[in-house]
This record gives structure tokens, C-alpha cells and sequence, in this order.
């Protein structure tokens, strides 16, 4: 088997929420965002283990998510969906028992017209200017929209990451202003926006990022370990070269070891330079370019080569990766490819 191994440990994911659920008072809702496969990590037995913790909302992005998610998970889970009601989804929305949450007057009058009396939530924007509708919009549909019951209001911060950035206050003032008296739940934070206190937290909160170990959670518990294999070892000469277009020219003689694993699977090749695979406690830097299925390292200083090396572990996480590559975790996460052998543990 030459694939690398995701782990993915689900008793820290399910440490993660129980610690995000912490964070608010007992009548808060915590929810879970399962979007994007569960962020990469495997949408099924993610949800299976949060539903084992007591989580009973889950958000995903569209409906074709919350068809399978409600495969997985059965009935007795609220699915609600962020990109509404669109066209083409009525029929899954039905079936599944999906909650829309509705983002404009068109896709309010779509579903009070094909699917009256199924539940809906709204989402309202507040600043972001990406989804829901805005102030305007609302005022002119919020009576009407009342009337039809619906389960949740919920809007999205822009900038929770960012604690002291002002428009987490701005934000959270529009949400108020929009939604002060109407007696029904609303939901504002993900999990920036739990950590930035009581204020924020409503009725229902929807963490993501946090469940999965990575920031903005500091205390997160890492959730995705990576071992690539070993598929072959080489010794080169002072003034050889590794990999495409000669990028790294050995100063010594060097002992190269060839990994199965590239930027198909997640591994962009703009890490490379900054990036170090681990043999136990001890880094061994890439060495030229990360291509499609393999990848170089240098190997030269361990006394064995193991039949693995580690990219995410303890010894460098999500958030070291996302800082090599000059991105996000979030984005290293629902990059890693389905070229993996997954494995489950907890
Ligand atoms: C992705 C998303 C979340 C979860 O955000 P995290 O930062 O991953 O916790 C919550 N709400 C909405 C609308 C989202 O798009």
C-alpha cells in the first residue's frame, strides 16, 4: 500500500466541542457545521461521533450535503442548509427534511409557494455583503416571513477571527437591530464569534474550524494526523539536483527519500520551501519541488529511514501547514485529497 494515512482522531473532535459547548451558558444550542465533508475529514462518521455527544442542529452549504448527511445520521437531527432554497432543491428538501435557510424575498416566495408549511430559517447580512438579505430586504419581507414561522434567524460575523476588529460590534448591533422582539432563535457566531462572549452567543451557536482543531480555537485539540510512506530512498552527489526543474541543488552528498503524496492530495506546492516532513522529533526539509503524487525529502541525517514521515502530527499542525502555504487551516484541511487511506480513531 503506498497511500499516505489520515487519522482522524474523534474523540478530539468530540473534546473540541464539548469544549466550544462550555464557552456559552448551559440554554446556549451548539451546534456543528459539517460543510465541505465535514471539512475534509469524512462528513459521516464526523457527524456520527458529534450526534453521540448530544449535538442535534447540523449545518452544511447546500442541500446536496444535507442529503447525505442525513444518510449518515438518520432522523432526529435538525439539517439546516446556508444556501437557502434554490432552484432544483425543493424536491431534497422535501424527501430529506432539510431546513433552508432563506437568503432573499425570491427564495422566501420559492418556498412558501412549492414547500408551504416545511420549516425554514432566514439569513440576514449584517456587513459581510455574501449571503442572507440586508436590512432593506427585510424590513419589506419581515412580517410576512414571521407569519410563515420560521425556526431560526441567524446572520455571519466577517471578522471574528480578529477579536478587537470593530466590526464584530458593528455586526452585532445590525443583527440586534434586525432582530430585537421577534421571538424567535437567532444564531450569530461561529467559532470566532463564541470566543468573543456571551453578547454573541444567542440562542444557537455553529462552530466549524474549532471542531476540527485549528484557529481561531487555540485550545483546540488537533483532530488530523498525515503519515506519507516511504516508496523508495536515494543517495546523490554534491551538485545533483532533486525533482522538476532542478529547484534544489544538493551541497553535499545528500540522501534523498522519494514520498507517495503531492499537491493532488492536498499538499500545495507552495508549502514546500517552508515545509519539513518528521521522522519522530526530527524535521527533514523538503527538498525541490512537491509534485502531483510525490515528494523529496531529505534524509540524510537520520541514522533509519522509516517507513513513514509525518506531515501533520504533533510536531506541526494544521495551523504551522496553513502558515507555510500563506493560507488557512481551513483551507489545508478540506484540501486533503481522497487519495488517503482513512482511518478513524475514538
Ligand atoms: C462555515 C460557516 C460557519 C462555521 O464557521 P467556522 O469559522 O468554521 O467555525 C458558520 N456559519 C456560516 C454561515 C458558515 O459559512
Amino acid at each position: 500500500m503506498s497511500t499516505g494515512r489520515l487519522t482522524i482522531d474523534l474523540d478530539a473532535l468530540a473534546a473540541n466541542w464539548r469544549a466550544l459547548d462550555a464557552v456559552s451558558a448551559p440554554t446556549v444550542e451548539t451546534a456543528a457545521v459539517v460543510k465541505a465533508n465535514g471539512y475534509g475529514l469524512g462528513i459521516g462518521p464526523v457527524a456520527r461521533k458529534l450526534a453521540a455527544q448530544g449535538v442535534r442542529r447540523f449545518f452544511v452549504a447546500v442541500a446536496e450535503e444535507g442529503q447525505m448527511l442525513r444518510r449518515a445520521l438518520g432522523d432526529g437531527v435538525e439539517i439546516n442548509v446556508f444556501s437557502g432554497h434554490m432552484p432544483g432543491d425543493t424536491e431534497i428538501l422535501r424527501q430529506l427534511n432539510l431546513v433552508p435557510m432563506i437568503n432573499s424575498i425570491d427564495q422566501m416566495l420559492v418556498h412558501a409557494e412549492t414547500l408551504p408549511g416545511h420549516p425554514f430559517g432566514v439569513q440576514l447580512d449584517t456587513g459581510m455583503n455574501r449571503l442572507g438579505m440586508e436590512p432593506g430586504e427585510w424590513a419589506a419581507l419581515r412580517d410576512i416571513a414571521l407569519d410563515l414561522g420560521p425556526t431560526l434567524l441567524m446572520s455571519h460575523l466577517a471578522c471574528a477571527d480578529d477579536p478587537d476588529h470593530p466590526m464584530n460590534r458593528h455586526q452585532l448591533q445590525t443583527f440586534r437591530e434586525m432582530t430585537d422582539g421577534l421571538d424567535v432563535p437567532r444564531s450569530l457566531s461561529a467559532t470566532g464569534g463564541i470566543l468573543l462572549g456571551p453578547e454573541f452567543h444567542f440562542e444557537v451557536t455553529r462552530p466549524g474550524i474549532g471542531l476540527y482543531g485549528a484557529l481561531p480555537f487555540e485550545e483546540a485539540q488537533p483532530v488530523a494526523y498525515l503519515d506519507l510512506p516511504v516508496i523508495q530512498t536515494r543517495e546523490i552527489a554534491a551538485g545533483e539536483t532533486v525533482g522538476y526543474g532542478n529547484s534544489w541543488t544538493a551541497p553535499h552528498p545528500a540522501t534523498i527519500a522519494t514520498l507517495s503524496g503531492g499537491y493532488a492530495d492536498g499538499i500545495h506546492r507552495i508549502m514546500g520551501p517552508k515545509t519539513a516532513f518528521f521522522a519522530g522529533e526530527i524535521p527533514c526539509p523538503v527538498r525541490g519541488r512537491i509534485s502531483m503524487d510525490l515528494i523529496g525529502v531529505d534524509v540524510t541525517h537520520l541514522e533509519d529511514i522509516p517507513d513513514t514521515l509525518t506531515l501533520l502530527g504533533h510536531q506541526q499542525g494544521v495551523d504551522q501547514l496553513a502558515d507555510n502555504a500563506g493560507t488557512i487551516g481551513y483551507e489545508i484541511l478540506t484540501s486533503l485529497g481522497n487519495r488517503f487511506t482513512r482511518r478513524q480513531i475514538g
